[in-house]
């Protein structure tokens, strides 16, 4: 069985600026198709919008209406930088 990788990450809505923690986890296996991202707990005023196993295409929604995705595809290319 595979590990799950889990992990927090500050949301923060462009829109309202409303700001929490989410805990996330995903497969740490570099084999699997798909890392199988799920979001264990969305802070307060934060919703699913549509779930999916890629952190940027998994659409959060804020309660001001505003939708974002879990991790935006620039801030990706920044941490792999590092
Ligand atoms: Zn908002």
């Amino acid at each position: 069985m595979a590990s799950r990788d889990r992990f927090s990450k500050k949301l923060t809505c462009p829109q309202c600026n409303n700001t929490g923690f989410a805990e996330a986890s995903e497969d740490d296996h570099p084999t699997r198709k798909h890392p199988g991202f799920q979001v264990d707990q969305l802070p307060t005023g934060f919703f699913e919008q549509r779930s999916s196993n890629f952190q940027e295409s998994y659409i959060i929604k804020c309660q001001c209406g505003r939708k974002f995705p879990f991790r935006a595809r620039t801030e990706a290319a920044e941490a792999s930088q590092r």
